[in-house]
């Protein structure tokens, strides 16, 4: 059994449910990650799984304990569970020392001060146990709050948009260093965040959120690659879709030529092979467009995004469709520029264009070439 199963949990606000059937499985040792737009309700999960929320159906099991029901629930503090906020919420009136120490309530004075000492050191502020919150940097503050959510052992860690606080450099560097925290001390946690470069950073698996449910639970990696569906698609990373026609269950027409898919094609009807030629959006990312001066396929530079390394330009073929492309910066070309592209698609995305499937744009409004 999972060591954090969440089983069709359900909860309303009034007459608004935020959080629908809703299931999570996450095995001990992981760190898992709800990742979705502001109020799709990840909050509301997190609550639930740290007992400050009742659920109204389903249930919430934690090390194969039932922790949460529509008819049982269990207090937050019998729940073994740590939490780290957006805001700290370090006790402002205690050292960083007793604040760590504040829930070893249970332990000798010497047990005490030597946890604490321990975690000081795991958290990178050895002697700084005497200090007070105001003294600390924000980064600081909060790896004090990591260290006081670890410092009862906790079955699991809880921690909601953590970085949000923080600015962007700090963030991003914190966000690594938390995730090693979190490893070296084996803790399974859950991670709450709007932003996909925090979950990638720091999670092991992540579940995009959308309106109380979870579209799809997978690996960065898939997430990006292989999402399951429009609104998984446009939420992570950037991309364009383009009408094609599937030919057969490894090849998709599109306007740029004939992509071959190193795995079998789904058109999204099922009709086993795709004899029928079904129509299909096919999702393009930035990085399936190559650059390639020697291509006789052309587009014109209409728009150009400086990123250092990259630069990423949108680029318009010459029936008026865009796509972008990711390119090494230092093929610097001109707006108005035609410059040649390949496709280098290895697993071709498909929606049927008929799908709603999960809220989904409509075709062309996946674009988002104005970054
Ligand atoms: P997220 O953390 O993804 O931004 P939340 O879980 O905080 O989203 O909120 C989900 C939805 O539930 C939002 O529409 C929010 O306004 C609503 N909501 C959250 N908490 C309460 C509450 N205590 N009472 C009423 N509505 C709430
Ligand atoms: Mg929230």
């Amino acid at each position: 059994m999972s060591h954090l199963q969440l089983t069709d949990i359900d909860l309303a606000f009034g007459g608004h449910r935020v959080v629908r059937k809703l299931d999570l499985r996450l095995e001990k040792g992981r760190i898992g990650c709800l990742l979705g737009p502001s109020g799709c309700g990840k909050t509301t999960v997190l609550r639930c799984i740290a007992g400050f929320e009742r659920v109204a159906a389903g249930e919430i099991r934690l090390d194969g304990h039932l922790v949460s029901s529509r008819d049982l629930h269990l207090a937050p503090e019998q729940r073994r569970i740590g939490m780290v906020f957006q805001d700290y919420a370090l006790f402002p009136h205690l050292t960083v020392g007793e604040n760590i120490a504040f829930g070893l309530r249970g332990m000798s004075q010497t047990a005490r001060q030597a946890r604490v000492t321990e975690l000081l050191a795991t958290v990178g502020l050895p002697d700084q146990g005497g200090k007070y919150p105001h003294e600390m940097s924000g980064g600081q503050q909060q790896r004090v709050a990591l260290a006081r959510a670890l410092a009862p052992r906790p079955a699991l860690l809880l921690l909601d948009e953590p970085f949000s606080n923080l600015d962007v450099d700090l963030r991003e560097r914190l966000s690594h260093e938390v995730r090693d925290i979190i490893k070296a001390t084996g803790t399974t946690a859950i991670l709450v965040t709007h932003d996909q470069h925090e979950a990638f950073a720091v999670a092991d698996e992540i579940g995009i959120m959308h309106e109380g449910r979870i579209q799809q639970w997978d690996t960065p990696y898939n997430l990006y690659h292989r999402p399951a569906n429009r609104f998984v698609a446009d939420f992570i990373g950037q991309g364009v879709l383009m009408r094609g026609t599937v030919l057969n269950d490894r090849q998709v027409q599109v306007e740029l030529g004939t992509l071959n898919s190193a795995v079998p094609v789904e058109c999204g009807i099922g009709c086993g092979g795709c004899s029928r030629n079904c129509a299909v959006d096919v999702l393009l990312r930035p990085d399936d467009i190559i650059h390639d001066d020697a291509s006789p396929l052309k587009a014109k530079v209409v728009k150009k995004a400086f990123r250092g390394a990259d630069i990423l330009y949108t680029l318009e073929l010459p029936s008026g469709t865009r796509v972008l492309s990711l390119v090494p910066s230092h093929h610097n070309h001109a707006i108005g520029e035609p410059i040649g592209i390949r496709l280098d698609v290895d697993h071709v995305v498909t929606f049927h264009e008929d799908t709603a499937d999960a809220a989904a744009p409509r075709a062309q409004a996946l674009v988002r070439i104005d970054a």
